[in-house]
This record gives structure tokens, C-alpha cells and sequence, in this order.
């Protein structure tokens, strides 16, 4: 199965994303996830990626593209969840040749909603493992002590992204070029939007029942 979840930085992605590995076992390909790894271990893409991920632009689609690419031959076979990709309409065409070129189609893109004035406030309160996968808030999901992860023990950080200017950024670039995707994957007949507010686990049900058993 592939499995897009798309929507605004801090509707819920990460953190839904962590219960379907935990749950159903899929594979994750976070592009946002990847580009950090890179960025942390100085490779060539890495160094491509900073300076729009400091500023809290896009990085550019043909790095993009090429990165899930040489991820997703690396899952052959494998049931994957793409979070935060595509993120532009040109991502969204690419990835779709790229998924018929491997015999491969989209079952669901599921769109996350949440209306922008809470997006601040969840982004803002947001810490995470260094390597993306464990994802908290100071108050919405507080781990159990302070500034720990409750699975792994590691001290949490937060992201420089996530101040309140970066932020605004990354909403413009949502708004911009994001956005469109849902009129794109509503013409292909994959689109199902939910609601992403309420509990995470209230979100991660209203997942469940588009995906069935
Ligand atoms: P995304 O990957 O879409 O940017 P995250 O999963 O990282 O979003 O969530 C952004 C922040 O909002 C995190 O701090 C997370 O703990 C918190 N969060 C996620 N889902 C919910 C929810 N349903 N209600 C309240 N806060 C949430
Ligand atoms: P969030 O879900 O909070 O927006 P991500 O971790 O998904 O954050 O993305 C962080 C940053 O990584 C983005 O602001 C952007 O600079 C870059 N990025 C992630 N995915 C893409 C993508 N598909 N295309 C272009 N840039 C991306």
C-alpha cells in the first residue's frame, strides 16, 4: 500500500505517521526526516537542503524528487507511508511517473486538517528525537519527565525551524504550494480529507477507518 499524509507543518503527520509503523507495521519515507539525517552527517544533499530548511522554504523538487526516489527502490515491495511528500504540484507529476515506472499506485492521500490559527501553537510546543521519529508537545503530549524521550531516554530537542518566524514562513510556502496538492489528488480520485483535531488517537481512528482491517 502507498499511503500519502499531507497538510499543514504541525497538522499531525509525524505523530500519526508514529502510530502506523507502530500498529501496522508500514514503512516511513518523511522527507522532512531524511533531509535532517543528511544535514546532520554533512552529505552532498545535506548541504543542498540547509539553507531553504533554515529559512523555512522548499527545498527544490528535483533534490526532492531524487532523494524518495533512491529511498523508495530501497523498500521494493514494502506497505510505505510518504509524509510530507509530495509537497508541490511539479513533486506530485514526478512521483507519479516514478510510482508507474515501478508498477506501483497511490491507494490514499490522506489530507490532514487543521485549521491554521492552532498550527502555531502546536508547532511552537513541539519537541522531538534528534532523528524525527518520537514527537512530543510541552503541553498537548508531554513526555513523562521533561525534555525526555519516553521511548528511547534521549533528550528532546527543539527545531530551529519551529520559532515563530521560520514558522510563518513555512505556512506561506503551505499555503502556496501545497495547498493545490488537494485539487490534484481530488482529480485522481485518491483524496480523503479527515479532521485532524481532537486526540491523536481520535485522528489515528479516523485513519483506521479509511484504511479498514
Ligand atoms: P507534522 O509532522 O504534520 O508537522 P507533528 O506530528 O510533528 O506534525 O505535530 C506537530 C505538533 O503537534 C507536535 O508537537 C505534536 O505533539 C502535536 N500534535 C500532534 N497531533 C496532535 C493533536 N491531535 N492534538 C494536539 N497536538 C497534536
Ligand atoms: P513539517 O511537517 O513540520 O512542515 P518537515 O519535517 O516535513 O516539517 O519539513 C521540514 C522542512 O524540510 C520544510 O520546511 C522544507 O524546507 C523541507 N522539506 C520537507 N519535505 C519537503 C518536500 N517534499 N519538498 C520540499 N521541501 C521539503
Amino acid at each position: 500500500m502507498i499511503l500519502l499524509l499531507f497538510g499543514p507543518p504541525g497538522a499531525g503527520k509525524g505523530t500519526q505517521s508514529a502510530f502506523l509503523i507502530e500498529k501496522r507495521s508500514m514503512a516511513h519515507i518523511s522527507t522532512g526526516n531524511l533531509f535532517r539525517a543528511n544535514i546532520k552527517n554533512e552529505t552532498e544533499l545535506g548541504l543542498k537542503a540547509k539553507s531553504f530548511m533554515d529559512a523555512g522554504d522548499l527545498v527544490p523538487d528535483s533534490v526532492t524528487v531524487g532523494m524518495v526516489e533512491s529511498e523508495l527502490e530501497s523498500l521494493k515491495g514494502a506497505s510505505v507511508i510518504f509524509d510530507g511528500f509530495p509537497r508541490t504540484v511539479p513533486q506530485a507529476e514526478a512521483f507519479d511517473e516514478l510510482l508507474t515506472k515501478m508498477s506501483l499506485k497511490i491507494d490514499h492521500a490522506i489530507f490532514v486538517e487543521v485549521p491554521s490559527e492552532m498550527l502555531v501553537e502546536r508547532l511552537s510546543g513541539r519537541r522531538m528525537t534528534a532523528d524525527g521519529k518520537h514527537v512530543y508537545h510541552v503541553t498537548f503530549n508531554p513526555p513523562k519527565q521533561e525534555g525526555i524521550c519516553d521511548v528511547t531516554g534521549e533528550e528532546l530537542i527543539q527545531r530551529k525551524d519551529d520559532s515563530e518566524e521560520v514558522i510563518s514562513n513555512r505556512l506561506e510556502a503551505y499555503e502556496k504550494s501545497t495547498a493545490p496538492l488537494k485539487d490534484y489528488y481530488e482529480s485522481k480520485g485518491v483524496l480523503k480529507s479527515i479532521d485532524g483535531t481532537g486526540e491523536p488517537e481520535e485522528v489515528f481512528g479516523r485513519i483506521e477507518a479509511i484504511l479498514g482491517s
